[in-house]
């Protein structure tokens, strides 16, 4: 990492203000895009609204994202730019652990670029990497862009798809194909959130750790007691569930005194 700035470990927001460090190292190394700032900073914001933790809702919506992987036949961890700059190993630890295969998808197309997040996840282990240069040699159907290039070995056969940090039309053409959409997303309320079957309403930074622990946890368990997971799941019910969350802490913050708590 570029070392203009040490951020102190003592720093109250030490976490974030790394994350951020990342993300901008990202934009260095040709990863991220400019947009992809923007998109952080979006995700900031109801980071704070959720108290920087993974709340319960999300810890389900983990579960049954997990069992989901587990059971599919063709899974794919879709990558792009931001993805890249701030969970690199714990994506390729995941895709480990479920047998997914993984694939690069950018909103933004740029020369270099796709390149660049191929190279960051081989760094981190990855052994194949789909969805670069010629891989990228068929399309997503009813959508416009550089997005609808996947790999035919990837994205276009996967029955279900994890997409975190993504934006709405794509998960509408993939939901559209039939496939299984998972996603991170810490917006309970942007396209993305509502179109996915399943929704996790966390930091990417926290929650895939989580999946890679459950993972673990679950690939023991048999065919039955996934599928008993995912028929217990509702995502509309958990996507109330965080807005009641946020809801309650807001208004749990309001009774006690906003800076009562600093
Ligand atoms: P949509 O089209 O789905 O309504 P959008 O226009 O906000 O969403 P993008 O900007 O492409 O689409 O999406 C980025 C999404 O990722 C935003 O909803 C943002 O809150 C979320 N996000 C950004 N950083 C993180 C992060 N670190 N962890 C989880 N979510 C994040």
């Amino acid at each position: 990492m570029k070392k203009d700035i040490e951020i102190p470990e003592t720093h109250p927001r030490y976490k974030s203000l790394l994350y951020r460090e990342k993300i901008v190292e990202g934009i260095e190394k040709k990863i991220v895009v400019l947009q992809g700032l923007i998109a952080h900073g979006r995700g900031e914001c109801f980071d704070y609204l959720i108290g920087e933790e993974t709340i319960p809702p999300a810890m389900d919506a983990i579960k049954a994202a997990v069992a989901a992987l587990l059971l599919a036949r063709h899974p794919v961890l879709s990558v792009n730019g931001n993805v890249a700059a701030l969970t690199p190993g714990e994506i390729v630890r995941l895709a480990r652990e479920v047998g997914a295969k993984i694939e690069v998808n950018l909103f933004y197309r740029r020369r270099g670029r796709e390149e660049a997040i191929k190279e960051e996840l081989i760094k981190h282990g990855a052994e194949e990497v789909l969805g670069v240069g010629e891989d990228a040699d068929t399309k997503i159907p009813e959508l416009g862009s550089e997005r609808r290039r996947v790999s035919s070995r990837g994205i276009f056969i996967a029955d279900v798809v994890f997409v975190p940090l993504e934006d709405g039309d794509r998960t509408e053409a993939l939901r559209k194909m039939g496939k299984t959409v998972i996603t991170v997303d810490l917006n309970p309320l942007s396209r993305t959130a509502r179109y996915a079957n399943i929704t996790i309403v966390d930091n990417i930074v926290r929650a895939l750790p989580k999946m890679i622990e459950v993972a673990i946890e679950l690939k023991n368990k048999s065919r039955e007691e996934l599928e008993k997971i995912l028929d217990n799941y509702d995502n509309e019910e958990i996507l109330k569930k965080v807005l009641r969350y946020i809801i309650k802490r807001l208004d749990n913050l309001a009774e006690a005194g906003v800076t009562e708590s600093l």
